[in-house]
């Protein structure tokens, strides 16, 4: 039974069917299930071989990925060379803003592939994070928290100060579903 007094109106993009798993790293989000990858205000589709090629890269987690993994996942039935695999990493460099000599994002591995620089955070569902990223308040499980469609999350303070946008995806921020403690569950359940 669903229950209505307590169901929060879903923001547009929180429509996407299915397991909604997206990557943070540095100051972008990418959504895997729609392909999207998100810089402050801007979203920016990717095509299909980028998309995978950063898939991969995030996946790898810091870890190198040799030219044949790209090679085999992303050129799958082709036979593609080294220029072709430098030239889809260059333009992902660019779609990262990275400019020549700057590989704040990519790295070069001679000879072997390429890792990412950054740290990244992957996400399935909602993880329920502990502190607004804003100003590390402590939020309670079943407390007023705001989040945007990829859980970036904050106090109400800061969701009101920043108006309700998200400042790292630019998405509407909205009320968290509280989490039910086991004994409240027990007692709705009984
Ligand atoms: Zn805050
Ligand atoms: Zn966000």
């Amino acid at each position: 039974m669903i229950d209505s007094a307590h169901h929060i109106e879903p923001a547009q993009e929180h429509l996407a069917p299915g397991p909604s798993i997206s990557y943070r790293f540095g100051s972008y989000i990418l959504d895997a299930s729609r392909r999207v990858l998100f810089h402050e205000l801007t979203a920016k589709p990717l095509s299909e071989k980028l998309f995978k090629i950063l898939l991969l890269l995030l996946q790898a987690d810091g870890r190198v990925v040799s030219k044949d993994t790209f090679f085999d996942e992303v050129w799958p039935d082709q036979s593609p060379s080294d220029a072709n695999l430098a030239q889809h990493l260059l333009m992902l460099r660019q779609i990262l803003g990275e400019r020549a000599r700057d590989h704040s994002y990519v790295v070069t591995v001679p000879g072997i592939g390429y890792r990412l620089a950054t740290t990244v955070e992957r996400k399935i569902g909602l993880s329920m994070k502990q502190l607004c990223e804003r100003c590390d308040a402590a939020l309670e499980a079943d407390g007023r928290a705001y989040i945007c469609s990829y859980e970036c999350t904050f106090c109400e303070s800061c969701a009101m100060e920043l108006s309700r946008r998200c400042r790292n995806c630019g998405g509407t921020l909205v009320r968290r579903p509280p989490r039910r403690t086991a004994a409240a569950a027990a007692e709705q359940a009984g």
